[in-house]
């Protein structure tokens, strides 16, 4: 279709189209790219050039008289002669016929509502920019341009100055200074194309153009894009009030009355956003029934989305068939043959009487049957075809009991109707279509947005908890589901643990009586414990196979099996909070699980949207290096905290060792000096005394040294000692080692040890623990107090609830039978040490903060050397009891072994 549809050779586009129309219309796309001045142009086929129609300003734009002219310099006349300007102010229902109306409604109901109160008219004599009557060839100016790239375009009013008007002799004269211009093609639907599967070129019907005064609040280059779609919707009102206009004058010239006027004008006001089929198919028949005589009527639509044939409404012998337009006959193409090459291929008017024309009925049986019944007998019969540019969108059959029921003039009436009827049906789906396809944008860009700020706080996360949280949460908005879940392998591999859940109100773990509890999301980098506690078997069942596989789903079967072989808190998430599907995405980092994405399926669903299981994968695809990360980040804090807390202790044991080193060197220093200086006048007892201290000093010396020198040796605790084990008498090595002992007078020590218990140890080592234990007993505890050691011989299994926690060994006797051990404990009554340092004292340089301030000497590695030496001697050593300022009790065990027959003593 061209242009020339829309007026003959001698008539000119401003006689089919009101001003009031195409007012409106800039009105609405003005509004809807918030431009403050517009103009259109449209093809005029008698010159073969664009011709300005209509030029307009919103009237809440008026110039002010600061702004500067255009190309001259002096300020203009016709601002203030109110003679000069003819203005003409439309106001919205003033001189609106209906179904400007309607459009007006239409088109707005998707405006940005950028509200234009009004518009004004522009005259050649106020604005000679896009005067009103001016031409354009091709090519030529703004409009020219447009028009032969068939392209919208933006363009600032300098550029358009220094490229555009360059060869201009006179110089520009407006009452505005425009800062930008947004050109758009008014084109001829792009439906055409489509249909016929093979590229049309679009006409271009016209030209819109846009301007700005100041900066357009717009982004013009995203409008620019969208702003040529929107314009095909005026084509289609163009159109449409073109088709109104013709059939007015033919109506007219058949002395028709405006009946039928007012019939069509209801049917194109039947517009716009929505077409009401049954309101649509009553007026058609209606309309037809005032026209013509009819008896039967069958309206086909043709939706050539799904390549079907909906026959929406049907008449036989002037009775209706009911319920089609509600649920109309369907059937594909294929189905009807006939009705295909006749519409796709003539596309004209079919017109003979089946009753009279024998071999037309034989050839056309598939029209004259169908839900309409059987027409073979009528009189007449009459195809319509309802066209939209080169295409057919469906068709209107006709038949009546009289002969020649339908003359010529009645038939061009009807064609009219049929196309406006199909301009209606095709501007509601081209309006449907564009509402999707936006929505559809508008869903793309919400959904990437989305992903992009969940892998934003992702990847910006260190906190493996608060990441995961954070992982399981966007997935559960993006895809649209009540719940997450994220599992990580236990250390050893044997189960899934949840770290991370994602579970809003309407999904909670309730306590059920099972003695479980409510189990909420986490507080952000916390683990919580509670979570932790679903638990799902791993090693050796299906899911460690699937690990390095792709996504996949659980179904109920292999729910209900995993459910069998995890603890209580899988079994409640498996079985009791609904989940029937559930779709499983391995994360890995290069090859190395990290675990499992789990998101149960919505509402008993088996499968998501392979769009939302992309999304899913692409997000554990980025967060499988963001959770890595986060563990080596997490790793290496923990290995720093390690270092420096050595340092501390480091620091800790110089100022220790120095104090230890220093007191005894002092003596040294002091009573060797006092000797060199009595020398000549020291009597024999004199130096052995000082001799003396300076010996004990120096073994003080020595055995600091050795302590330092030993804990340094025996290194970490993995390291294996070397030690020959021997029989040790319990209680001569005890007796030995209460020798050792310097300055234990001041406490009332006593032995419980039975002269046949015998131990298995190196003789040295087991002297060493036994001093270092009464030494500290002797240190910790007040003069005169009492330090017992005893020794009891028991089962080793008997140990086992003497033992602290840490020291505790389940699986000490699984592969060993029972053995006898003897415990040997050093019972004392002093300051007790405080719980939060128990365990720590028996770390290397550790010691506890109160010894610290008092002046009792100590390294702080007499309890961890002691501790390796039981251990390297097979047995344990710990603190079985302490309480503040009441005592404690060191004891350690070791194996025992029966006592020799004869000792020779
Ligand atoms: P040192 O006695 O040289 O400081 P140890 O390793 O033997 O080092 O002991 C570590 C710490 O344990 C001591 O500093 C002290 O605080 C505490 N401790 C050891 N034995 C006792 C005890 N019998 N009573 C109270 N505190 C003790």
């Amino acid at each position: 279709m061209s242009a020339s549809t829309w007026g003959g050779p001698n008539s000119s586009a401003e006689e089919h189209y009101p001003l009031s129309l195409l007012r409106l219309l800039l009105k609405e796309t003005m509004g809807q790219f918030g431009a403050q001045g517009a103009c259109m142009a449209l093809h005029d086929e008698t010159i073969g050039q664009m011709r300005v129609q209509l030029h307009v300003r919103a009237t809440n734009a008026q110039p002010s008289s600061e702004l500067p002219l255009v190309g001259l310099n002096h300020s203009s006349p016709q601002q203030d002669t109110p003679g000069r300007r003819k203005t003409v102010q439309l106001d919205t229902g003033e001189e609106e016929t209906q179904h400007v109306a309607s459009v007006n409604a239409s088109l707005r109901s998707r405006s940005q509502a950028l509200p234009v109160d009004g518009v004004i008219d522009i005259t050649p004599e106020q604005c000679d920019l896009f005067a009103v009557g001016s031409t354009y060839s091709p090519g030529q100016d703004l409009i020219g341009y447009t028009w032969h790239k068939n392209e919208a375009y933006t363009m600032r009013h300098e550029d358009y100055l220094a490229l555009v008007r360059t060869n201009q002799t006179t110089a520009l004269h407006t009452d505005v200074t425009p800062s930008y211009y947004l050109t758009i093609p008014i084109r001829e639907a792009t439906l055409v194309d489509e249909s016929l599967g093979h590229p049309h070129p679009t006409t271009v019907l016209g030209v819109i153009v846009l301007y700005y005064l100041g900066n357009p609040t717009l982004n013009l280059q995203k409008v620019r894009v969208e702003a040529p779609k929107y314009v095909e919707r005026i084509a289609l009102y163009l159109q449409n009030e073109a088709l109104r206009a013709q059939n007015e004058n033919l109506c007219l010239k058949q002395q028709r009355t405006s009946d039928y006027l007012q019939l069509l004008q209801s049917i194109s006001s039947v517009f716009p956003t929505s077409v009401k089929l049954s309101d649509l198919v009553e007026h058609i028949y209606q309309f037809v029934a005032r026209v013509v005589d009819v008896s039967g009527m069958l309206l086909t639509i043709y939706d050539r989305d799904l390549d079907r044939l909906y026959d929406v409404f049907a008449m036989h012998n002037g009775v209706r068939v009911n319920g089609l337009a509600e649920k109309p006959a369907v059937q594909l193409k294929s189905e009807r043959p006939v009705w295909w090459r006749e519409t796709q291929h003539e596309k004209r008017s079919l017109l003979f009487s089946p009753a009279r024309d024998y071999e037309k009925t034989q050839a056309y049986q598939e029209l004259l049957t169908g839900v309409w019944g059987d027409q073979r007998y009528t009189a007449t019969f009459l195809l319509l075809p309802m066209k939209m540019f080169n295409r057919v969108v469906g068709t209107i059959c006709l038949t009546s009991m009289q002969p020649d029921a339908y003359p010529p003039e009645e038939i061009q009436v009807l064609e009219a109707m049929a196309q406006i009827v199909t301009v209606s049906i095709e501007n509601t789906k081209l309006y449907e279509r564009d509402r999707a396809i936006l929505n559809d944008a508008r869903q793309r860009e919400a959904q990437l947005a989305a992903i992009n700020s969940a892998l934003q706080s992702i990847s910006s996360v260190l906190n493996v908890t608060e990441l995961l949280n954070s992982l399981v949460e966007s997935v559960a908005l993006i895809a649209n589901v009540d719940m997450c879940v994220f599992f990580e392998p236990s250390p050893s591999s044997e189960e899934l643990i949840a770290h991370a859940l994602y579970a809003p109100s309407s999904v909670k773990m309730v306590d059920d009586g099972s003695g479980m509890p409510v189990i909420t999301p986490p507080n952000k980098g916390e683990p919580d414990k509670f979570i932790n506690m679903i638990q799902l078997p791993f090693k050796g069942t299906f899911l460690e196979h699937m690990a390095d596989e792709g996504f996949f789903y659980l179904d109920p079967p292999k729910l209900d099996e995993l459910a069998r072989g995890s603890n209580e808190g899988g079994v409640i998430f498996l079985r009791e909070i609904g989940v029937e599907h559930m779709l499983m995405v391995p994360v890995s980092y290069q090859a190395v699980f990290i675990g499992f994405l789990a998101v149960p399926t919505p509402n008993g669903n088996r499968f998501f949207r392979p769009k939302d299981v992309g999304t899913v994968l692409a997000i554990c695809a980025q967060a499988a290096s963001a959770i890595r990360n986060a563990h080596l980040f997490e790793q290496r804090e923990e290995a720093y905290a390690r270092l420096e807390r050595m340092d501390k202790l480091k620091d800790e044991f110089l100022v220790t060792a120095s104090h230890e080193l220093r007191t005894p060197l002092t003596a040294i220093s002091g009573y060797s000096s006092q000797l060199k200086r009595q020398s000549a006048r020291a009597t024999p007892q004199t130096v052995l005394r000082f001799a003396t201290k300076i010996s004990v000093a120096a073994q003080q010396l020595s055995d600091l040294v050795a302590n330092i020198t030993e804990a340094a040796q025996i290194g970490p605790g993995d390291r294996k000692m070397d030690i020959q084990t021997e029989n040790v008498q319990m209680l001569a090595a005890t007796e030995m080692a209460l020798n050792m002992i310097t300055h234990h007078s001041e406490h009332m020590i006593t032995l419980d040890i039975d002269r046949d218990i015998w131990i298995n140890g190196d003789a040295p080592r087991v002297r060493q623990v036994l001093t270092n234990l009464i030494e500290n007993a002797t240190k910790y505890s007040p003069p005169g107090t009492q330090i017992q050691v005893t020794a009891t011989p028991m089962l080793l299994s008997d140990t086992e609830p003497l033992l602290t926690e840490d020291q505790l060994d389940p699986t000490l006797l699984i592969d060993h039978d029972d053995i006898p051990v003897v415990v040997v404990r050093v019972k004392d009554q002093g300051e007790g040490i405080l719980p939060q340092d128990q365990q720590k004292i028996f770390e290397k340089f550790v010691r506890a903060p109160r010894s610290l301030t008092t002046p009792v000497r100590g390294s702080g590695l007499g309890l961890y050397i002691c501790r390796r030496f039981v251990e390297a001697m097979g047995g344990k050593l710990w603190l079985e009891q302490s309480i503040a300022n009441e005592g404690s009790i060191f004891s350690f065990y070791l194996p025992q072994v029966a006592s020799p027959v004869d000792t020779g003593e």
